[in-house]
């Protein structure tokens, strides 16, 4: 039977697209103050917003006869034709939000008008408001919600923790208070200021105190226009570029909005300046005339569509490029090959913590369990060993001595007893786990090729990044050497039982990622521990690092923090977080394309691939491409 949905059901549903978790009731309670003309807005939020949710401002009010209108649908002061629809220019207009908010929650209102004697207060359970009463108010209003999704239970089961609703929220009063400099934004949580803006119309102030000090510093700024449209405000120089997308900030008429045609237009204005896997950071403001954009194609708001899209993209694009070209920003130089080599003399990192252990109290290696490492495999993050008692301590920034040849010489705490001189060498501590010299067998390892003689040849390298192979079947090959490390790391990792060797870091580095990239790493430390992070929070959008995986650079650290932070962001589940943070992990420890590699590493991978352990890259990329005899006749017309 078809029946028309009672109003209430009807009004839930709706308020569903609006309110979808407590970020989004901010969202809309500050757009509503910022279209309300206020300088000074306040957002106070308790349990990620699940428990209250208040925002203040000192914008025009409300006047108490309009009161209990403003909470019906579709009601709105914003537009009146539908001719108003072609040319928005207000941050609210659907009439929605407070009708929605209230349909899902507790609201109380308090508000007054500018040049009002006295205010109003309403209070409203579900949508259903109570009587309006007059009430002593500072000019402005003041909106609090409570018992976010009381009567939408099935709503309310699908709020993630407290603080990754804290994150969220976060995120947004800090894009809000980017959008708006001259506004001045103050945000507390749980009774703690979290960010306060001065509000003072200069963005660089805004982004100052929303993104932090060292962020700020890696801008330039930016500004440019392109027939109807303007760009300004700020980009990182290409030396200082991130490992995600997460300080890509746009505003389209004050508008915080996500696009994919503004990602690509910086990105492309950046084109060969910067590394693979690197992304600038940005704040850009682009004003369009209100009537070349449509605003109304999101729920949320958060999408735009551009009528000459084209246009877009070139201002965006030529702006960032000409900016950086006039700051003279010096295309990256070919780096000499000493400068590429694998300083961290990780290549041929096979040990773990536990033999690392092992040897140094003398005991022997125990075989294999079956079961691999936690971190890498279980359902929950189980308690890791710490450590930093018997790992190696590394001075921050200084990498392990020795060439890539030795295993990793862990610098060790007690400086090293001096050897008289003439004494024979030490023995090797650890036995590689991949021959390092043609047919050098090592005891109680797997050696791959027969010794002295492999069924194939490394005819060479090119452009520092493919190996070019022959094989005894009369094959080609050609083989991307860090795509090749990155699985054989993976796998390493994969098939691991004991938690990373890690760096201690004998200055702790504090990084500062910004609050929501923060907040994910924070409420993660066991699952970080487990892959070799240890670290805390260090206020702001700052985290303290300690102690950082042995085979990762430690100059590399903020950026893979950055990088695990968008694989705990976009993981559906533990299981698919886990593997896209070891992914990030391998590919972090691997040689790099470009990186002058020894003839011994290039072995090494090539044993793998010819063994065929090694296929693919994590990322399912194929790590060689084969030539037949036959197809090469082919090209050459022979055949
Ligand atoms: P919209 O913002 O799309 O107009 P809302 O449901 O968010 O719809 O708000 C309804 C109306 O209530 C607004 O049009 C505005 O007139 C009034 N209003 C809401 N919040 C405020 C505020 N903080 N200050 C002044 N007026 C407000
Ligand atoms: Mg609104």
């Amino acid at each position: 039977m078809i029946r028309q949905l009672a109003p209430h059901v009807a009004d839930l549903i709706a308020a569903g697209e609006v309110v979808e978790r407590p970020a989004s009731v901010v969202k809309e309670l500050v757009e509503n103050a910022i279209d309300a003309g206020s300088s000074a807005v306040v957002v106070e939020i308790r349990r990620g917003g699940m428990g209250l949710i208040r925002v203040t401002d000192n914008g025009c009010g409300i006047a108490p006869e309009e009161l209990p209108t403003a909470f019906l649908r579709h009601a709105t002061s914003k537009l009146q034709n539908p001719e108003d629809l072609g040319k928005i220019g207000t941050l609210g207009f659907r009439g929605e939000a407070l009708a929605a908010i209230s349909a899902v929650s507790r609201v109380d209102i308090l508000t007054r008008r500018r040049g009002d004697t006295a205010g109003a207060a309403l209070h409203l359970e579900g949508g259903v408001p109570g009587p309006v009463e007059d009430a002593g108010a500072p000019e402005g209003t003041a909106i609090t919600v409570r018992d976010l999704f009381y009567n939408t239970p099935a709503r309310l089961k699908f709020m993630k923790k407290d603080s990754a609703e804290t994150a969220a929220v976060n995120g947004l009063v800090q894009h809000l208070a980017l959008s708006h400099p001259s506004v001045s934004f103050q945000f507390r949580k749980d009774g703690a200021d979290a960010l306060h803006t001065p509000g003072d119309g200069r963005l660089e102030s805004a982004v100052y105190a929303a993104l932090g000090r060292d962020f700020a510093k890696s801008l330039v700024p930016v500004q440019g226009k392109g027939g109807d449209v303007s760009v300004s405000g700020f980009v990182t120089s290409p030396l200082q570029c991130r490992g995600s997308r997460s300080m890509q900030v746009f505003f389209v008429n004050g508008r915080f909005i996500k696009s994919q045609l503004l990602t690509a237009a910086l990105e492309e204005g950046y084109r060969n300046q910067i590394m693979k896997g690197k992304f600038p950071g940005c704040v850009l403001a682009v004003t369009v005339p209100v009537t070349l954009v449509d605003v109304n194609v999101h729920p949320a708001k958060t999408q735009v569509k551009f009528a000459r899209e084209r246009e877009v993209f070139d201002a965006v694009y030529h702006t960032v490029l000409d900016c950086l070209a006039a700051k003279g920003t010096p295309p990256p130089a070919a780096p000499l090959p000493e400068q590429v080599k694998n300083l961290r003399g990780d290549f041929f990192q096979t040990m773990d913590a536990k033999t690392y252990r092992d040897r140094q109290s003398g005991g022997t290696e125990t075989p294999a369990a079956r079961t691999p490492h936690p971190a890498w495999n279980s359902e929950r993050p189980s308690a890791t060993v710490r450590l930093s008692d018997s790992a190696p301590v590394i001075l921050y920034g200084e990498k392990p001595k020795g060439g890539y040849l030795q295993e990793p010489e862990p610098v060790p705490v007690k400086p090293p007893e001096k050897r008289p001189e003439n004494s024979p060498k030490p023995p090797r501590k650890y036995p590689p786990a991949i021959p390092q010299a043609r047919g050098e067998e090592v005891p109680g390892q797997r050696t791959l090729a027969p010794p002295g003689e492999t069924p194939w040849r490394i005819a060479g390298e090119v452009l520092r990044t493919y190996i070019v192979c022959e094989s005894e079947d009369g094959c080609v090959w050609l083989i991307d050497k860090h795509a090749a490390h990155e699985r054989v790391n993976f796998d390493r990792m994969k098939a691991s039982q004991e938690p990373p060797m890690r760096q201690t870091l004998l200055t702790p580095a504090a990084v500062e990622l910004g609050p929501m990239d923060k907040e994910l790493l924070l409420e993660n430390l066991p699952l970080l521990e487990q892959f070799g992070f240890a670290c805390e929070d260090f206020g702001g959008g700052t985290v303290l690092i300690r102690e950082v995986p042995a085979d990762i650079d430690a100059a590399d650290a903020r950026s893979t923090l950055e990088e695990l932070a968008a694989c705990l962001f976009m993981g559906r589940s533990l299981e698919e977080r886990r593997e896209s943070m070891l992914h990030t992990m391998a590919c972090k420890a691997a040689i790099k394309g470009g990186w002058t590699s020894d003839p011994a590493e290039l072995r090494a991978l090539v044993d793998k691939v010819q063994s065929g352990e090694v296929q693919y890259c994590p990322h399912g990329r194929p790590v060689a491409v084969k030539l037949t005899k036959y197809e090469l006749e082919k090209m050459f017309k022979r055949a």
